[in-house]
């Protein structure tokens, strides 16, 4: 069953501030950093955020620690990560069926540095004040916790439909 809890910001924060880069911890095989991959390929990752305010809420990155948004990427660079986020996104919507999609770059030269695109999805039905940035705002909407293997399905489904849609 899927809960929803408070989300710790103030912890989160210092444990970001003084932890190694959550992705560069996953791309080296750090259980530590392990995360629910939805696609990898060379250049690309993305996984399930570990602390979704929405359910089925992915991080597309590129695997090479890049800090810009689009300032150490060749065009072609670019337009290929976008590729995976496009695939993404149409994979969530194929599982989900969200009413929309956010996708977002944030991140922080001061904590999550590694750029990475979030892609979120709003799920029908919830009211106009809580969509937007109110949705994706885990500490205004507190993040979701998945049983065991609930989390693991869902992101098999997700790789199985970006699969799909790369075939
Ligand atoms: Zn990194």
């Amino acid at each position: 069953m899927v809960r929803r809890r408070p989300f710790d910001i103030d912890g989160y924060g210092k444990l970001v501030r003084e932890r190694q880069c959550f992705v560069c911890g996953l791309v080296s095989g750090d259980s530590a950093f392990a995360h629910h991959v939805v696609y990898e390929d060379e250049f690309a990752i993305a996984f399930l955020n570990k602390y979704p305010p929405l359910a089925g809420y992915v991080l597309v990155c590129p695997k090479a620690r890049r800090t810009e948004v689009t300032g150490e990427f060749s065009l072609g660079e670019y337009v290929q990560l976008q590729t995976v986020v496009y695939a993404v996104a149409e994979a969530v919507r194929a599982v989900l069926q969200p009413e929309r999609i956010c996708i977002m770059s944030l991140g922080s030269q001061a904590g999550n540095a590694h750029v990475h695109w979030h892609v979120a999805p709003l799920p029908p039905g919830v009211p106009p004040e809580q969509q937007q940035f109110a949705a994706v705002d885990a500490e205004r909407a507190g993040v979701l916790t998945f049983d065991d293997g609930e989390a693991e399905a869902l992101a098999l489904q997700i790789s199985q439909a970006i699969d799909r849609g790369l075939t």
